[in-house]
């Protein structure tokens, strides 16, 4: 019989709990009506990283002690996660489409005979089915995806595709499990973990990006534009087209197959605004958009418009902003 809960794995990074855990938290608060919204965290006996989930207000925390997992591999996680959910059947299971997500969750998956959608862009629920949302037939259509016979439904989204909210004074559950047995899984050895400072990751968590489409891919302007991202401390991202350019690649594209954003400050240089770039820019704060066409879509998405050359733009910012 399974049980009325949506799971979301509590995904840690050098003893940090990540971002895309709160913000799914607050999704599955949203969504999930008559269902609990249950935390399962793997940690040591000395972390005590319920304590910041907590903040974000799920109805429940599972907490696995042990001090073997400090630095436990995804193989011996998915045993210990499959060990809890064959245990108390939950109705879903949500993980961060990050490169830990997406290797602990397919390996659940397969323990436990059911359905994965990894990369998902939304989540609903239509009574006890997991609606999942990702692109899909080379991301030109949006697909609503379901696991009809098979439980738990499982799914991954990407960091920050939905936003995350604190809940202030929230009652939340912690429930210890110490009766699960640690499997190893000897053939891989964590020797040393070590923060992850790809691109890509710098552009996603930035609190600020000043972001170029091929309206500002003249060579001048990016440097003026590199000049623009120095002085705001901001990181620089960019449309598909500029990915060619050799300044750039595919980790720094922003956009439905690219990064998704969350800054506080996003400015948009020469960008057209089509669909597929802004679905990674949905949760930014204050959009800024410089477009020599008065008719440009990415105005529709934006706090501050104007119009006119993008190499203009910058010359007199950087004036006033010395
Ligand atoms: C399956 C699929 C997935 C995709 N995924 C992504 C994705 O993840 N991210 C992404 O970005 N794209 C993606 N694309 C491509 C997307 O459809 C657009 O082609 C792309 O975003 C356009 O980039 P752009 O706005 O830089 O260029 P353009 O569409 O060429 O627009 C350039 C803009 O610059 C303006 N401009 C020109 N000169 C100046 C100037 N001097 N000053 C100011 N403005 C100027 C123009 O008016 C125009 O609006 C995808 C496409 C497909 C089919």
């Amino acid at each position: 019989m399974t049980n009325q809960e949506v799971w979301i794995y509590a995904e840690k990074h050098v003893g940090i709990i990540q971002p895309v855990t709160y913000q799914l938290i607050t999704k599955a608060k949203e969504i999930s009506k008559d269902k609990k919204v249950v935390i399962v965290l793997f940690e040591a006996t000395d972390e005590q990283l319920e304590m910041d989930i907590k903040e974000y207000g799920p109805d429940e925390i599972i907490v696995v002690k042990d001090d073997r997992l400090r630095d436990a591999t995804d193989s011996e996680i998915a045993n210990l996660m499959t060990a809890l959910a064959e245990r108390r059947q939950p109705n879903s299971i949500l993980f961060g489409a990050t490169v830990v997500g997406r290797s602990i969750a397919p390996r659940l998956q397969a323990k436990l005979n059911t359905g994965l959608t990894s990369d998902c862009l939304n989540l609903s629920f239509d009574d006890d089915l997991l609606i999942q949302t990702k692109p899909s037939y080379g991301d030109n259509i949006m697909c609503e995806i379901i696991c009809p016979n098979q439980r738990p439904q499982m799914a991954s989204v990407r960091p920050n595709t939905f936003a995350a909210q604190k809940v202030p004074d929230a009652s939340v559950v912690v429930t210890e499990v110490s009766d699960l047995s640690f499997k190893e899984a000897p053939r891989v050895k964590i020797l040393e973990e070590t923060p992850l400072l790809s691109k890509s990751d710098s552009i996603a968590n930035a609190d600020r990006v000043v972001a170029l489409g091929r309206g500002a891919s003249d060579d001048q302007v990016i440097d003026l534009a590199e000049e623009l991202t120095r002085k705001l401390g901001a990181k620089m991202g960019v449309t598909r087209p500029l990915t060619d350019h050799v300044k750039f690649s595919g980790e720094d594209q922003i956009g439905q197959s690219g990064n998704t954003i969350a800054p506080k400050l996003l400015i948009n240089l020469g960008v057209h605004g089509a669909v597929q770039y802004t679905t990674g820019i949905e949760q930014s704060d204050l959009i800024i958009s410089i477009n020599k066409d008065a008719d440009a879509p990415i105005f529709k998405y934006s706090d501050f418009s104007y119009i006119g050359d993008a190499g203009d733009f910058l010359k007199s910012f950087l004036k006033v902003i010395q």
